[in-house]
């Protein structure tokens, strides 16, 4: 088992009430450090690194709005090769999340909020779509930017690309893009920023589904499916870090959010301290 199944695995067996799920990072030395990129989103805060089960130290965090790479040679994906060249980062992952913020602003609604902060239209690229990467279906946008890391110049052919959500009510992983699987797909052309074509038509990306991508002038959809009250709760038995190896985030005072339940579903000191 590779380091990302291994993942996957220990975190579905956390969320299912295993206080035993863990993650050894010593049996995964090779694969180590990973580079991650999320959103920006705050409640992701409380999330990470735990949710994978890594000690911060493993744990290159890259963070920008909606988690968006918008072409191979984006600033997004300099930092991604820095990460790797200069960090030694080993395997990148592109982390989704539920109920993501920039997946339900149109750019309608985005430029009246630019325009009551004082931005006015005229400085702004004419498209506003591709100049800030919107889109609507969290999981094809994660699809995308793993289309852009396997197919960027800056990337080796040795570092696996992997694409996951996770559930920011719950902290579940799941798989979006398999990097192991596409490791060593055929080369791939570079492509156009938007050319979505292309991009499904190739056969690493067999999941992308030109049906599923949603543009941000149309009603959002998997944003707006209704929400899963029963995978909402607290799960009980989950596995609580050590305050002294990941102190618990300070409670948020002000905030109209209710306070993330979930806790921490990994535990990365279990078994690393005695590995
Ligand atoms: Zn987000």
């Amino acid at each position: 088992m590779r380091l990302f199944e291994a993942i996957i695995d220990a975190n579905h067996r956390a969320v299912a009430g295993d206080a035993e799920a863990s993650l050894r990072p010593a049996d995964f030395a090779d694969e180590l450090p990973i580079i991650a990129l999320t959103c920006i989103d705050p409640r992701l805060n409380a999330l990470f690194p735990n949710v994978i089960g890594l000690p911060g130290e493993q744990f290159i965090w890259l963070r920008n709005a909606g988690n968006i790479i918008t072409s191979t040679l984006s600033s997004t994906m300099r930092s991604l090769a820095l990460a790797c060249a200069v960090k030694g980062g080993r395997e990148i992952v592109i982390i989704g999340h539920t109920d993501c913020h920039v997946a339900q602003t149109t750019t309608t609604v985005l430029l009246d909020r630019l325009k009551a902060l004082g931005v006015d239209r005229s400085q702004l690229p004419a498209n506003l779509s591709e100049y800030f990467g919107t889109f609507g279906s969290e999981r094809q946008n994660v699809i995308k930017g793993c289309s852009f890391a396997r197919s960027s110049p800056l990337i080796g052919p040795k570092i696996p690309v992997h694409g996951l959500m996770v559930d920011i009510q719950t902290g579940k992983l799941d798989w979006v893009v398999n990097g192991y699987e596409t490791l060593h797909a055929p080369a791939q052309p570079t492509m156009a920023k938007t050319d979505f074509a292309t991009m499904g038509a190739l056969g690493a990306f067999k999941d992308f589904d030109m049906g599923e991508m949603k543009f941000p002038e149309m009603k959002i959809g998997d944003a707006a499916a209704p929400g899963k009250p029963a995978e909402t709760a607290a799960r009980p038995g989950m596995i609580t870090v050590p305050p002294a190896a990941t102190p618990p985030p300070p409670p948020i005072k002000k905030s109209p959010l209710p306070p993330i339940k979930t806790k921490p579903p990994l535990n990365p000191y279990k078994d690393f301290r005695r590995g």
